[in-house]
């Protein structure tokens, strides 16, 4: 996993953080949420899709004020590296506002193809 570089110039990390939104004149808490974490100067990145996912999800749920962020997508890490060994150019695990070569969906199709004939 790349490292991204706080404006501090520090690493930051993966984390899940509950974080608060103001709507409006509404206050609206989010738990669970995937971010990016800067543990020295506390600043917190979202990614395009975390956004949208929670925009989404504000939405859907416009009178509650306590939501938690959905992590069907949240493969633990063994799925994750047995996956990754099936899927190395991450087509499954891709942000989807990337987008997917061609190829790279070839090389999926096959490597599957070949690891269930091998089972
Ligand atoms: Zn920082």
């Amino acid at each position: 996993m790349k490292e991204r570089l706080c404006r501090c110039g520090r690493p930051m990390v993966q984390e899940k953080r509950t974080i608060t939104r103001e709507i409006g004149n509404r206050k609206i808490v989010i738990a669970n949420v995937p971010v990016l974490y800067c543990r020295h100067c506390q600043e917190i990145l979202y990614s395009a899709r975390t956004v949208k996912k929670m925009d989404e999800l504000i939405r859907r749920f416009p009178n509650k004020t306590l939501l938690t962020y959905p992590n069907l997508l949240d493969f633990n890490s063994d799925l994750r590296s047995r996956l990754s060994k099936l899927d190395p150019y991450n087509i499954l695990v891709t942000a989807p506002e990337e987008p997917v070569k061609r190829y790279e969906i070839v090389f999926l199709a096959n490597s599957l193809q070949s690891k269930l004939r091998s089972a």
